[in-house]
Order: structure tokens, then sequence, then C-alpha cells
């Protein structure tokens, strides 16, 4: 093992506005042998690397590969015992649904050096680019992270927590408000969807639980999109509400 000089590091972008990747990823990106990247929100990152480095992509949008989860795992792998120093870089977080801990699980295993960078998640800037705060003290203090991927069953809501913000929903929206309101929220609860967040093309969807899924066909919602549910959704449009125009 002790031959073995290649590092990886697993890499969070940021959420699209490519000013908000970290310092740290963005040395690592300039200097890296190698980037292996998912789908980017902000894909002009990808012009800071070294023209000698190799630029492979493995995946596109929802977590969806293009190459398998093995084969991934197998090819950060090989590029490091190649003596590279590889940046794994996935969008928002690289530990927020992104299977960043499945790679680190696999390099582990197999001895080779790694290190987690993280980014700026997509839950928390998305919402935060049209002035919906997570928290407010005293008044909202929980905020759930969830998959709006599920088509039933547990997992789909957090009772009792005020704020949800689900990812990857947009296309299972109506499964994902059928799971909230059969846990006992009132269909007004406030609610948005917000498409590419913090990118030029970003836009918010607002309504309530009982319209957001028509309202969504309607404006053609496309991901990746960001839905967050709770009564803080409100404070986007007295922050900025120039942002939110007539929808
Ligand atoms: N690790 C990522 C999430 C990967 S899952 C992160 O921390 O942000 C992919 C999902 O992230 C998408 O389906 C969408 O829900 C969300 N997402 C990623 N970028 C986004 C953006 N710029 N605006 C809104 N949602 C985004």
């Amino acid at each position: 093992m002790k031959n073995i000089k290649g590092k990886v590091y697993i890499t969070g972008a940021g959420p699209g506005d490519p000013g908000l990747i970290t310092v740290k990823a963005l040395d690592l990106l300039k200097g890296c042998d190698c980037v292996i990247y998912d789908f980017l929100a902000s894909p002009e990152l990808l012009n800071v690397v070294k023209g000698s480095c190799e630029k492979i992509c493995a995946g596109k949008t929802d977590g969806l590969h293009i190459l398998e989860q093995d084969k991934i795992n197998e090819l950060i792998y090989k590029k490091a015992k190649e003596g590279k120093v590889v940046v794994r870089l996935k969008g928002g977080d690289p530990f927020v649904f992104s299977r960043g801990i499945e790679e680190a699980l696999y390099l582990k295993r197999r001895g080779i050096d790694f290190e987690i960078v993280p980014g700026i998640t997509s839950a928390f800037a998305a919402p935060q680019s049209f002035g919906i705060p997570l928290t407010r003290k005293g008044i909202y203090s929980s905020v759930a992270v969830l998959t709006g991927r599920k088509s039933s069953g547990e997992g789909m809501d957090a009772p009792g927590c005020d704020t949800l913000i689900y990812l990857m929903a947009v296309n299972n929206i109506g499964n994902v408000v059928k799971a909230i309101l059969k846990s006992g929220r009132d269909k007004k609860t406030p609610c948005a969807l917000i498409e590419r967040g913090t990118t030029e093309g970003e836009r918010i969807v607002t309504g309530n639980l009982a319209n957001i899924a028509e309202r969504a066909r309607k404006h053609l919602v496309r991901s990746p999109a960001v839905f967050i549910v709770g009564k803080i959704v409100d404070y986007g449009r007295r922050i900025y509400g120039h942002k939110f125009k007539a929808r």
C-alpha cells in the first residue's frame, strides 16, 4: 500500500453559482491530474483545470449515473492507483444525496488516501437564493432534508418538523404531496419549487400543498429543483419580492 501516492478528494462543487464553490475545492481543481464529475449546475468550473488534467464525466442529473456506482468506484480507485491526484466532483455537497460515502468506504477498504471536501448544498442554497431562510429563532426551529424519489412509505415526511426540503422531487411531486398531507399537514401550508437555484436561469414557483403539483405542471418545472414546504417560505417574498414575479 505504501507505494500508492495518489489521493482522492471527494469534493462539493456547490449549488450552481460558480462563485459558491469553496476556495479549497477551487484550488484542488486547479492542481489535480484527473477530475471525475457528476451533473454540475456550474459546468464552467471545469474550465479551471490544467491542460493536462483528464476530465471524465460519470453522472448526470438526479443522481442517475451514466456509469454504474460500482464502475465509478473502480474508476476512481484506478486513477488514484496510477498515482494521480483525483478530484471527485459532485454537485452541492458530496455527502448530501450524492453517494460520496459509498466512494469513501470503497477507497478506505482499498487503502487509498482520500479526503472529504464539503460543499454548499442546493438544499440550503436554493431557498436562500430567493430569500427563504431555513430557521428563525423562536418560530421555526427544525428543518428536514428528504429525498423526493420514494413513491410511498416511511421517510416521505418528517412530522413535527417545521420545514421540509426535498431533493429529486420534481418528477414525483404528486406522491410527495400526498404523503405530506397524509401525515397531517394543512393543505394550505405554503411551499415552493426552486429550479436551478443560484444560477442565472433560476426561478421559483410558489403555491400551497393543495395546488403545487398542478402549478408545477402548468409552469413546466424541471429538474434540478428543490421543493420546500413550510410557513417559512413566506419570508421569501418579503425579502426578495422582486424575484418572485407574478407566479
Ligand atoms: N449533493 C447535491 C444533491 C444531489 S441530488 C447537493 O448537495 O445539492 C440532485 C438533486 O439536487 C436535484 O434533483 C435537485 O433536487 C437538487 N439540486 C441540485 N442542484 C440544484 C439547483 N441548482 N437548484 C435546485 N435544486 C438543485
